[in-house]
Parts: structure tokens; sequence; C-alpha cells
């Protein structure tokens, strides 16, 4: 396929996907799906309704003894073929996430649809392997799939959130309902059009679109669900956990962050701040570990201020097909208005325009948000509290180590985050010292075998690698 062909034509999708079937939904009742780098209404889906959920959940339950029963070498092939009929897609599900997303094809090709390829041949080996089983003194310690889970999902990477979580579930031996966000459904369809293909037993996964306060709720309460695998925002991972709570039902939650980037005075400078831009503006800033708090040694400030600049003037915005285009509009007109509010803000409490800002300009249509550098942005201001999820950075000075520590933890959140330092082992003390579920050294690199998850308001659990698998089961002592 040409991936620098148009964006796909109106797509509309009437189904939901039950029990290994394309089903109608229980009303007529649809959601409008928007691109949001021209505002036009590009497809529709249905907007499920409760009942739809209980027939879901009906499906999956039933599904359950005969997925766990399946020996783990065959749910690795059923893995396996997912990850074959998923690749054949990869262009579509591309070129799907830059028309409803709006992120630059570029980076949808390599980041929103490459992604879940990689979690998904992660989850191929070790659903072959079951979870290990521990003889601890008399006691045989086992690890048995939890139940039917209820996976709800945000549309920052609409198919990387499913995955993350289908893909585990399956693993351990468990069936899916999933909802997926209602400003991204049409990706979710491309993966139950992968599911259909590959032969996957029917109920094992099963889709109802719709929004939150209906089938989300629905989901989150419902009485035959075992665990809800929630990712999205602090606010709602909040209201799942109360729902889930009246059940006691497991929860896990991938919420919001507020990530720090620590450059201590002998970092390689030019690097550490062309990354932690880069990072901060990947998907239009829409990424919960993004390291929106850049905190720069006082003696190298300055300089880093200058990178910055520099490095945000090099991003060209604009139409997610053109090949030139760095940086897409946010996901909605109302992500974009929260964006600039948050602007707006630090500007009156005191904070310093180095780039972007209000009078930037902006492609004449979409919802386009400059990428905006501020600084002197100061620790306990909203800006450097709050989750802004937009192409915002906020650079703060400190002047030791202990001071940059304190200002990184001074946060709610404490999802990720990153060090760096010409000397390793000093950015490995700090990294140890950062009260969040991941640290990156020096730039990192991605590792989808490494355990995914926050600290504090970040969220409650793990996702990927074994970990992510053990995060769907119970764990049971059998005394000898
Ligand atoms: P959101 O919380 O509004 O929505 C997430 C999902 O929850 C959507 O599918 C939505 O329909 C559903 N939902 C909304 N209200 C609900 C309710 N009352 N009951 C049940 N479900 C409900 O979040 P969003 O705007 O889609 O995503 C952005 C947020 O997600 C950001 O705060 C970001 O930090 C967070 N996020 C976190 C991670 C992570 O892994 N930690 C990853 C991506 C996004």
């Amino acid at each position: 396929m040409d991936l620098a062909a148009a964006p796909p034509a109106l797509l509309t999708r009437r189904h939901l996907h039950v029990a290994g079937d394309w089903v109608d939904p229980s009303s007529g009742d649809t959601i409008a799906v928007e691109n949001p780098a021209t505002g036009e209404t590009i497809g529709e889906v249905p907007a499920g309704a409760p009942a739809d959920v209980d027939r879901a959940v009906a499906a999956a339950r039933a599904a359950f003894p005969g997925w766990a029963a399946t020996a783990p070498a065959e749910r690795a092939a059923h893995l396996d073929r997912l990850h074959t009929t998923l690749a054949a897609r990869a262009d579509d599900v591309a070129r799907t996430v830059a028309t409803e997303l709006g992120a630059p094809l570029k980076l949808a090709t390599r980041v929103q649809a490459g992604l879940p390829l990689l979690v998904l041949r992660s989850m191929v080996e070790l659903a072959a392997r079951p979870v290990a089983e521990q003889v601890v003194g008399n006691s045989l310690v086992v690890r048995e799939p939890v139940g039917v889970v209820g996976a709800i999902t945000p549309w920052n990477y609409p198919l990387h959130q499913v995955v993350a979580k289908l893909a585990p579930a399956l693993a351990a031996g468990c069936t899916v309902v999933l909802k997926p966000s209602e400003l991204t459904p049409l990706t979710a369809y491309l993966l139950f059009d992968a599911v259909t293909e590959a032969g996957l037993p029917p109920g094992v996964v099963n889709l109802v679109p719709g929004t939150g306060p209906v089938v989300g709720e629905v989901l989150a309460a419902h009485p035959d669900v075992d665990l809800v695998s929630f990712t999205g925002s602090t606010a709602t991972g909040r209201r799942i956990a109360h729902l889930a709570a009246d059940r006691i039902a497991r929860v896990a939650l991938e919420l919001g962050g507020k990530s720090a980037n620590v450059i201590l005075a002998d970092a390689d400078l030019p690097t550490a701040v062309k990354v932690g831009v880069g990072n901060v503006l990947v998907n239009s800033g829409q990424t919960c570990t993004a390291w929106t708090r850049m905190l720069v040694h006082r003696d190298r400030y300055d300089e880093a201020l200058d990178v910055a600049a520099s490095v945000v003037a090099g991003y060209r915005l604009g139409d997610p097909f053109d090949p030139a285009t760095r940086l897409g509009p946010l996901v909605s007109a109302a992500q974009a208005d929260r964006v600039r509010g948050h602007v707006d803000r630090a500007l009156a409490d005191g904070a310093r325009l180095v780039a972007g800002g209000p009078d930037a300009p902006l492609p004449s249509r979409g919802h386009f948000v400059a990428p905006t550098v501020l600084a002197d942005v100061h620790p306990d201001s909203a800006l450097a509290q709050e989750e802004v999820f937009g192409p915002v950075l906020a650079v703060i000075p400190f002047d030791d180590t202990d001071e940059a520590v304190a200002i990184a933890n001074n946060s709610r959140y404490g999802l990720a985050g990153a060090v760096w330092s010409a000397d390793e082992d000093a950015a490995l003390a700090v990294a140890r010292r950062l009260r969040t579920g991941q640290v990156d050294v020096n730039g990192g690199a991605f590792n989808p075998l490494a355990p995914f998850g926050g600290y504090r308001q970040s969220g409650l659990g793990r996702e990927l690698g074994t970990y992510g698998v053990e995060e769907f089961t119970e764990v049971k002592a059998i005394q000898r």
C-alpha cells in the first residue's frame, strides 16, 4: 500500500465483535469519528449500550474455561497467528492512526503500528512457557488466570494500549472484553479484523465500542468481570477503582504522569536536551511517560534553553500525511483548548516563554498547538504539577543533585523519568532515588520485556514482560 496516499475515506463500522462474530449492536446510536487535522467527520462506529456489554461479558465468561485450559503452546500459536494477521495490516493501522489521532505518518508507522507488533511478538514467546511455579517449603505456589478481563483504553496510542492488555491477558489464559477510546475506535476494528482472520476461539476476545460513561462504567462495574485493566486519566482511574471496589474486583491502572528529565552538570547537554525535547513533543505531547519537566543544573541552564529553542524551531506542524510534518494536531478541540489554558496559566504564574506560546503561527485548520518551551517554571506551580498532555516543556533549574531529586519527586505522579550524566554510576544513583516506575539513563532504549507502570497516582500494577502476564493471574498455594 502507498503510505503517502490520501487518508482513508469515510470509515464506518456497524458491528460489535462478540463470541467470534461481527454482530449488530442493540441500539442504532452511533459515535462520529473526527480527523483532528481537519476537524472533519471521517466515519462512525456503534455507541454500545449496557445490553451489549452484558452480551460480550457472557461470551467471555463462556469462553474462559476452555481458553484457561488450553495448552500454553497452543495459546502461543494463536497469538503468533494474530501477530501475522496484524502485521499484514500494519500500513492500514498507521494510516488509520494518522487519520483518527493525527499522528504524523512516519511516527504512526514506526511507533503506533510497530510497537504493538513488538509487544505482541514478546507475548508469543511468554505465552509458550507457563508462568513459573514455585516451591516454598511444603507449598507449591501456582499461578492461574484471573478470569474475565474488562479492558478500557485511551486514544493516545490506540493500538499499543490495547495490545499491552489483550496479549498478556490471553497469554495468561484470560478472556477479554475491550472498550477502546471513543476518539480512536477505528484502529481497534483493524485489530479485530486481524483477530477474525487469525481464527481465535469464539468469545476469547470481544469488542464493544462506546463512551466511557456508558460502556466503560457498565464494564468496570460488571459483576462477571474479574479484573478491570484501565489506561487513561487519573480521574477516570479513580472512578474505576471505586466501581471495582464494590465487588473487590482486581484493577490494573496505568494513569497519568509528570515525569522529570534530570540533566546533571557533566551531561552531554546537546544530546540530553535534544532527546528530551523530542521525548516531550512526540505524538504532540500526548504520551503518559513524557519527560515534561526538564531539570537542568544551573551552570548549564542558559545553554540548555538555547538548545531547546533551536530544536523546537526544527519541528514542522501540519498534515500528518505530509512527509515533512513532525508534529500533528492534538486529538480534539477540547484537548487543544486545555493545553492552551495550561500555557496561559503558566505565563500568568511567571514562567518565561522560550519558544512557541499563544502567538506562534499555526496551520489554518485542525486542533494544533505550537510546541512550547517555558523556562523558570516554579516546581510547585500548576505547570510543574499537572499533566498537560500536549507539546509543552517546563524547564526548571537546580543547584545540586539533592535538590534535583527533591524537585523530581515533588509530584503526585511517579510514572517515568530520565537522568543524564557523563558518570553512569552517578546517573544510576539518581535513577535509584527517583520515585517512579521507569527511568532511562543517558537515553536508555525501549525494552518490551521491562515492567511498565507507575508509583503513586500514576497507577497500580505493571504491564509488559512477565510482570504484565502475572498481572492477569491469581496466586494459589497448595500445601503438601
Ligand atoms: P480518559 O480517562 O478520559 O479515557 C480513557 C478511557 O476511559 C476511554 O476509553 C474512555 O472512554 C474511558 N472512560 C472515561 N470515563 C469513564 C468512566 N467513567 N468509566 C469507565 N471508563 C471511562 O483518558 P484519555 O483522555 O482517553 O487519555 C488521556 C489520559 O490517559 C492522560 O491522562 C494520560 O496520562 C493517560 N495515559 C496513561 C497511560 C499509562 O500507561 N500510564 C498511557 C496513556 C495515557
